[in-house]
């Protein structure tokens, strides 16, 4: 993929930086996987905050580059890789960071919600982090909200502006901090459950009853109470009491 294609925005400002390793590790860490590390400037923060951090660039010029400024770290690995095709589970349970490329964050997301980590904090587009974090009955409510509302507690840390980064990215940014969920929903097979949500989701503004009937037969959803409600305005441990009845 071309360089400028790979959501390359880098970091300046030192408070933004400070604040994002200090919410990744908020007392020293044994271990950060840093997803994206670019030049290094987020790297740099995070290696005085954990014992050591592994650090994935795919671009191989930005990985070459950081193993040259840190030749005489010891406590940093950089692995040229994408973070996509990587088994982020491979070093052990660790803290997770970055400043991510953009084009990948809902990827990213699905695939760091699943791993057994301490907590995760990211760097995204803000109108991306406002409904990762979004609660029923907001606009901003949909898959991506109760999707991660299943695996994590979500909680926006705070907005970036483009004049944070070099090049200016030409939307806002914020940080997100994604902890395991305090009380894990008891719900068998996740990934079968969430396929249900995307059903109930799966035309925003149309009824339960809309999105649902052709699948489940409109006998059955007709009798529901939440049958004339639209998705966004349900819960996530509503979505699986309506689940559970269909078991
Ligand atoms: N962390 C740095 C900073 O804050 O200055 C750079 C952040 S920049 C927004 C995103 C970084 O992710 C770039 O260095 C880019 O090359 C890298 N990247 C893009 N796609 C990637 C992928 N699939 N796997 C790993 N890194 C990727």
């Amino acid at each position: 993929m071309p360089r400028q294609r790979l959501g390359q925005h880098f970091l300046i400002k030192g408070s933004v930086l400070e604040r994002i390793a200090a919410a990744a590790c908020p007392t020293r860490a044994d271990l950060v996987v840093e997803i994206g590390p670019g030049r290094g400037a987020l790297t740099e923060k995070l290696l005085k905050r954990a014992a050591r951090v592994i650090a994935i660039e795919l671009d191989p010029y930005l990985a070459e580059h950081l193993r040259r400024r840190f030749a005489a770290e010891p406590r940093l690995e950089v692995v040229q890789a994408d973070v996509l095709a990587t088994d982020l589970a491979q070093w052990g349970r660790a803290a997770v960071a970055g400043n991510l490329p953009y084009y990948i964050t809902s990827p990213i997301l699905e695939k760091t919600l699943r791993l057994d980590v301490p907590r995760a904090v990211f760097l995204m587009q803000k109108e991306v982090a406002e409904r990762v974090v979004a609660v029923p009955g907001t606009s901003a409510y949909g898959f991506l909200s109760a999707h991660t509302a299943l695996f994590a507690d979500a909680r926006l840390l705070f907005a970036v502006r483009p004049a944070a980064f070099h090049p200016p990215p030409k939307v806002d940014s914020a940080a997100v901090l994604l902890e395991p969920r305090r009380h894990p929903l008891e719900i068998g097979d996740g990934e079968a459950f969430l396929r249900f949500i995307g059903q109930c989701f799966s035309h925003k503004r149309k009824t339960i009853r809309n999105n649902l009937a052709a699948i489940y037969g409109k006998e059955t959803i007709d009798a529901w109470p939440e049958a004339g409600l639209r998705a966004e305005q349900i819960s996530l441990d509503r979505f699986a009491e309506m689940y559970r009845r269909l078991s």
